[in-house]
């Protein structure tokens, strides 16, 4: 089989690979659609999680199954299935902890494209089928379907991880897709201001769709002046942060109302440290919680998630600005993740209806 590899940090290129084997508890999966992530542009460029050689990319798609091990119970050659980016092993002592994103080790949760091989690629391998996949529900298209992989449930973790409640005013820093879950996330949860910090006209009009209330330019200054400004030098009661680099949680510190709580869910790509201005953390006791997480992946929440497309209670569509068909134009959908047009929110390969 192909598929679309870093061959080292810095280069990619379709490969030959054998096809995957099946475990007894496993799926093989062939995409039916595919979407690029940040992360892709992440690993691949920035080398951020080490150097992989030959590894197939990605961890966003939808799927027809085409095989499943004897010891599968709920799914079948044939089934169209949702795919979470995220699939753990259910078993693990993590996932008893409550942590199965971290299941085997830290972010070992994360198997597409960092631990093995992705989907880019003619077959895939899922482990613990049952636990890990979910039925596509019939009125979502392919193009949509592939946003539930990580686009929602990470944007959504955020606002889990920033702890939203009614009322609250939150400040969403970076929308791009994932972003822009976490304001459609912050809404639903009923924020009652949200503040979207970006620069794309594309991105902003999306945000403002999603619910967000004010908007806040980063390349015109400091984020937190301006949300002091426009907060009454009050600041916020929540932060999501899914976009920047290192620097940006200082901003946020300094952003936050005392017991704010900030939700990362940005993947720090480079730099060493995270700096926590001493006097705006309250000189060590301004009860202002920071917390990272890694989006929870599985069956569970990848039905409950399509459950709200499927209901019409969220709208991805607006996320899926560049959609191509057929693998051949992949390359191009990656490359132009990493450039980021003007236009772009996502680019999204059909390979199939
Ligand atoms: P994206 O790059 O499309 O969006 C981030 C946006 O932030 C961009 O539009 C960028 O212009 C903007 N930005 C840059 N600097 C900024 C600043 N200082 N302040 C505010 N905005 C700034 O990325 P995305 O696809 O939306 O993903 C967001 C992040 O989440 C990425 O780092 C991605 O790797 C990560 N991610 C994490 C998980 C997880 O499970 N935690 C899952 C998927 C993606
Ligand atoms: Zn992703």
């Amino acid at each position: 089989m192909k598929g679309y590899a870093m061959l080292k940090i810095g280069e990619s290129a379709w490969i030959e690979k054998e096809r995957p084997k099946c475990g007894p508890l496993d799926a093989i999966c062939r995409p039916l659609a595919v979407a690029i992530c940040t992360s892709d542009v992440h690993t691949l460029w920035e080398g951020a999680i080490g150097d992989r050689h030959n590894m197939i990319l990605g961890h966003e798609c939808c799927a027809e199954v085409v095989e499943v091990g004897e010891l599968v119970k709920d799914f079948q050659p044939g089934d169209r299935v949702l795919v979470p980016a995220i699939t753990p092993d259910w078993n693990s002592l993590e996932a008893q902890a409550g942590y199965s994103m971290h299941s085997g080790g830290m972010l070992a949760g994360w198997k597409f494209s960092n631990f093995k091989d992705g989907v880019f690629s003619d077959y895939f391998h899922v482990n613990d089928a049952d636990g890990n996949l979910a039925l596509l529900p019939e009125n979502i298209n392919v193009v949509d379907a592939c946003m539930l992989s990580d686009m929602v449930p990470t944007g959504f973790h955020g606002v889990e991880l920033a702890d939203v409640q009614f009322g609250d005013t939150v400040l969403v820093i970076g929308i791009g897709p994932v972003g822009l879950m976490s304001v459609a996330g912050a809404n639903m949860r009923g924020a009652a201001r949200i503040i979207a910090v970006g620069s794309r006209p594309v991105c902003v009009e999306a945000a403002r769709k999603y619910g967000a209330t004010d908007f806040v330019n980063y390349k015109n200054g400091p984020i937190f002046q301006q949300v002091l400004d426009m907060t009454d030098g009050k600041g916020v009661d929540k932060v999501i942060i899914a976009g920047g680099g290192v620097e940006t949680f200082a901003e946020a510190v300094k952003c936050l109302k005392p017991g704010g709580k900030i939700g990362n869910v940005n993947y720090l790509g480079s730099g060493d440290n995270i700096d926590i201005p001493r006097v705006e953390w309250g000189v060590g006791m301004g009860h202002k919680q920071i917390n990272g997480g890694l989006m929870p992946g599985g069956r569970l929440r990848m039905e409950k998630l399509g459950a709200l497309v499927s209901a019409g209670k969220l709208d991805v569509s607006p996320l899926c600005t560049h959609v191509f068909e057929g693998w051949e134009h992949l390359e191009k959908a990656l490359f132009l993740m990493r450039d980021k047009p003007r236009d772009l929110i996502k680019p999204i390969v059909k390979i199939a209806d």
